[in-house]
C-alpha cells in the first residue's frame, strides 16, 4: 500500500516519536502504517491484525495523540478522568497493553492503569482514584469497579476493542453490551480482531460508526515468517516426541500448547523430571504464579512454558523461536493464534503440531481455515525402555481411522523425517543462535534407548498410563 518509510511522516506528536525511538522502532509495520492515519483522522475502525503484527502500537499512538490536548500535571483527580478505555479478553494481554501504553506516553504527562480480574479489587481502587487518562481492562473487572463507583466512564472519548474475536470466544458480549451502554455516545471506536468471523462483524455493526476496515494480513492467514510442521504422532507417544525434540533443541524458549489445565500441569511435571527447566501457565493458576512463569520464561530460567489456549493469549514474548502444539485445537481459529506467538514483528519462528489419528480431522478444518496445505511427517522416536507416566489426556489406542480425505491427503504428503539426521530439517537452519548450536549436537543415545518409527505404532500400540 502506501510507502512509509518512518514514523514522522504519520504526523505522530515529538513526544510520542521520542517514546518510539526509545523504544527502538524505526519503521512502522503494515498495521501501524494503515491504521495510525484513519484513527488520527478520527473515525472508526476495524482492523484485522493478529497479535504479533504490532497492532497495540497501532492502537495506543493515535489514542495518546488525541489525548495529547488533555494532558496535564494537574494534582486533582477531577484533572485526569477516563478519557480512553482498553479492553481485552486476558488479564496478560490487559498487563501488557498498559505497559506499552505507559511506555509510548513516557514523555508525555498522559496516566495509564490497569485493572484485570484475579486480584484484590481493593489494591486498584486507590490507583483508579488518583485519577488516570487511560484505562486498560477485562471487561468482567471493569463491570466489578463500575458496580462500586470506584470508576467514572462518562467522559471517555475513545474506546479499544482488542483482541475482540477473542473476547466473544470467551463469552463476554454481554459484558460488554453492559458497558459500552455506559459510555457516552460521541466517541470513537477502534476494533481489533485476528480473524473476522459473522459474530465479529455482527458487533462491528452494533458498537462501530461507518468502520474503516483494515487488514494487514488475509484474514485467519498464518504469518509467512513461521515455518509450520506437522508431525504424525500416536497420542500416547507425544510426550517421548516432546522430550526428545526439548532435549536435542535446547531451545532457550518454547511454548507448547495443550487443550486442558490437567494436560498442561501434568506435562510441564513430567518435563521437570526429565531435567527440563518447565512450568506452566492456565486458569487454574493465580495471578501470581501466572506472572511468576512467565516472567522466568521471558528471563530465560524456564526454557518450557505449557500453556493452555486462554492462558496463552496476549502473551508477548519478543522472537519466541518456537511453538509446538502438544494437542491440536477444536477450534481452527486457535491453532492462528497459537502459532502467532512466534515469528513476532518480522522475526522467524517455527510451529509444530503433534498430530494424532483422533486429531486429524482438527488439522483439516485448519488447513481450510488457513487455506494451505501442511506436509505431515513422520520422526523416529527414541523412547527409553522404562517410560515415566505420560501426559497425554487422551489415552486410546490408536487404532481410530482417518477421515478419507486426511488419509489420502496423508498418502501423497506424507514424508518420513528421521529427526536424528543432522541439517536435513529446515528446524536446523533456524536462524536462532542458541536453538540451531544447540540442534547441531543432538545427542547419541544410550543402548537403554529403543527406536521406535511413529509411522509403526499408529496401528494399536497398548498404551502406558
Ligand atoms: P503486538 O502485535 O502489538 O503485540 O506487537 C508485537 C511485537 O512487536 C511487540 O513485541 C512490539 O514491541 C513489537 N513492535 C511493535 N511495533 C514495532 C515496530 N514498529 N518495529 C519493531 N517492533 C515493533
Amino acid at each position: 500500500m502506501t510507502e512509509i518509510v518512518n514514523f514522522d511522516s504519520l504526523g505522530l506528536a515529538p513526544e510520542l516519536l521520542k517514546a518510539l525511538t526509545d523504544s527502538g522502532y524505526t519503521t512502522p509495520t503494515p498495521i501501524q502504517a494503515q491504521a495510525i492515519p484513519v484513527a488520527l483522522a478520527g473515525g472508526d475502525l476495524m482492523a484485522g491484525a493478529q497479535t504479533g503484527t504490532g497492532k497495540t502500537a497501532a492502537f495506543a499512538l493515535p489514542l495518546l495523540q488525541k489525548l495529547l490536548p488533555f494532558a496535564n500535571n494537574g494534582a486533582s483527580p477531577a484533572k485526569h478522568p477516563v478519557r480512553a478505555l482498553i479492553l481485552t479478553p486476558t488479564r496478560e494481554l490487559a498487563i501488557q497493553v498498559e505497559e506499552s501504553v505507559r511506555a509510548y506516553a513516557k514523555h508525555t504527562p498522559l496516566r495509564s492503569l490497569v485493572v484485570y480480574g484475579g486480584v484484590d479489587i481493593r489494591t486498584q481502587t486507590p490507583h483508579l482514584k488518583t485519577g488516570i487518562e487511560v484505562l486498560v481492562a477485562t471487561p468482567g473487572r471493569l463491570l466489578d469497579h463500575i458496580e462500586q463507583k470506584t470508576v467514572q466512564l462518562n467522559q471517555v472519548q475513545m474506546l479499544v476493542l482488542d483482541e475482540a474475536d477473542r473476547m466473544l470466544d470467551m463469552g463476554f458480549m454481554p459484558d460488554l453490551k453492559r458497558i459500552l451502554a455506559l459510555l457516552p455516545k460521541q466517541r470513537q471506536n477502534l476494533m481489533f480482531s485476528a480473524t473476522f468471523s459473522n459474530d465479529i462483524k455482527k458487533l462491528a455493526d452494533d458498537f462501530l460508526t461507518n468502520p474503516q476496515l483494515i487488514e494487514v494480513a488475509r484474514s485467519n492467514a498464518t504469518n509467512d515468517n513461521v515455518t509450520q510442521k506437522v508431525y504424525s504422532v500416536a497420542q500416547s507417544d507425544k510426550e517421548a516426541l516432546l522430550i526428545q525434540l526439548l532435549k536435542a533443541a535446547e531451545a532457550k524458549q518454547v511454548i507448547i500448547f495443550t487443550k486442558t489445565k490437567i494436560t498442561a500441569s501434568r506435562l510441564s511435571r513430567s518435563l521437570e523430571r526429565e531435567g527440563l527447566a518447565a512450568d506452566a501457565i492456565h486458569g487454574d493458576k493465580t495471578q501470581q504464579e501466572r506472572i511468576k512463569a512467565l516472567d522466568a520464561f521471558k528471563a530465560g530460567t524456564i526454557t518450557a512454558l505449557v500453556a493452555t489456549d486462554v492462558a496463552a493469549r496476549g502473551l508477548d514474548i519478543s522472537e519466541l523461536p518456537m511453538v509446538i502444539n502438544y494437542e491440536i485445537p477444536s477450534a481452527p481459529e486457535d491453532y492462528v493464534h497459537r502459532i502467532g506467538r512466534t515469528g513476532r514483528a518480522g522475526a522467524s519462528g517455527i510451529a509444530i503440531s503433534f498430530v494424532s489419528p483422533e486429531e486429524e480431522k482438527y488439522m483439516v478444518e485448519i488447513e481450510k481455515l488457513i487455506k494451505r496445505q501442511i506436509t505431515k511427517e513422520i520422526v523416529e522416536i527414541e523412547k527409553p525402555v522404562a517410560r515415566t507416566r505420560s501426559a497425554s489426556s487422551s489415552s486410546k489406542p490408536s487404532a481410530h481411522k482417518s477421515t478419507s480425505s486426511t488419509a489420502n491427503q496423508e498418502a501423497t504428503a506424507t514424508k518420513r523425517t528421521p529427526y536424528k539426521k543432522k541439517a536435513s530439517d529446515p528446524w536446523f537452519d533456524k536462524p536462532y543462535e542458541a536453538v540451531v548450536a544447540a540442534q547441531q549436537q543432538v545427542a547419541v543415545r544410550s543402548s537403554s534407548t529403543r527406536k521406535a518409527p511413529v509411522a509403526a505404532l499408529l496401528g494399536g500400540l497398548v498404551l502406558n498410563k
